[in-house]
């Protein structure tokens, strides 16, 4: 298609004769306008004019083009400047160009979805939908280095039930499910926004709550310890034996001398008698 400085057509060829709603006839000296819609004369105007002129080409610009039946139709253009105005047009339909790429954005959409889904799954324990253990780990590093640069001491708890084999040998592993999710249940009630709360293996737990001193960590350890104790699921009642520490003020504590810190406590529960909170010692 050739357009003259008064953006008029002069000369089309059969393949834009046939693309356009206009006879041949009508199309030679009609302004370059009536063939594409507002949204693509604006852009004309605004960019693909302004653009000939510096650069004197424009290549594989998407417009639309009102076709024979006068549906819009996608097509790419490139446009050279030629002298006194004069610019030479080719376009061709690309319809299917579009249909591909509304298709891979689409699948791209879904791909994302399912990388979001894929990941929750790997950060979540199935049965209880707590955090596991790997995210955990890669929530308490990122606390840590948070609470490095201010004076605020975190706690954490390590928790494990008690007797529970005897939970899953006299009611069976189903139940023994169960008795864990009410647990998670009640590990996650009256938590602070921040508080943290995993279960990092089979029957045992840890809780991370950060801005809180020794005194309060003791006591809400035993406030929940015997929140459990007192709960009855199904007819069973358990019982928790839990070890805490707290973190050194202005230090960047490890999460693995932590952890092994708070489970030495939860060892000397167990060995004291179980059902109660250690306190562990930096
Ligand atoms: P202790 O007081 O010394 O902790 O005794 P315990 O019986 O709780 O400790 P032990 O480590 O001997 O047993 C833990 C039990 O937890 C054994 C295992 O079958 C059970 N368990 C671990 N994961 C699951 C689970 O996902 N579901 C159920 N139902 N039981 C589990
Ligand atoms: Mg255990
Ligand atoms: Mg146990």
């Amino acid at each position: 298609m050739i357009v003259n400085k008064y953006r008029k057509i002069i000369f089309c060829n059969d393949y834009i004769c046939n693309l356009s709603f206009k006879p041949n006839n009508e199309l030679i000296n009609s302004s370059i306008a009536t063939c594409f819609t507002k949204a693509s004369n604006i852009f004309i105007d605004s960019y693909i004019y302004p653009l000939l002129l510096v650069e004197t080409v424009a290549q594989e610009i998407q417009l639309s083009f009102i076709d024979q039946n006068k549906q819009v139709v996608p097509v790419v253009v490139n446009i050279r400047l030629g002298e006194e105005g004069t610019s030479y047009w080719s376009l061709y339909e690309c319809s299917n160009r579009n249909k591909l790429h509304s298709e891979l954005i689409k699948a791209k959409d879904k791909l994302e979805e399912q990388s979001k889904a894929l990941y929750q799954l790997a950060i979540t324990d199935p049965l209880t939908g707590l955090m596991n253990r790997r995210e955990l780990q890669n929530q308490i590093t990122r606390i840590i280095n948070l609470v490095a640069r201010n004076p605020s001491t975190f706690a954490l708890l390590s928790i494990d039930v008690d007797f529970f084999k005897q939970v899953n040998d006299t009611y069976g592993h189903h139940v023994g499910d169960k008795v864990l999710k009410h647990l998670a249940t009640i590990l996650q009630e009256d938590r602070r926004a921040n508080d943290l709360v995993a279960r990092i293996g089979g029957e045992e737990f840890v809780l991370l709550l950060p801005d809180i001193d020794e005194a309060n960590a003791y006591k809400l350890a035993e406030n929940l310890r015997k929140k459990v104790e007192n709960e009855v699921i199904d007819n069973i009642s358990i019982t928790i034996s839990i070890g805490l520490v707290v973190s050194h003020k202005n230090e960047k504590n490890s999460f693995d001398a932590l952890l092994k810190l708070s489970d030495d406590a939860l060892y000397r529960s167990k060995n004291a008698g179980r059902n109660q909170t250690s306190v562990a010692y930096l």
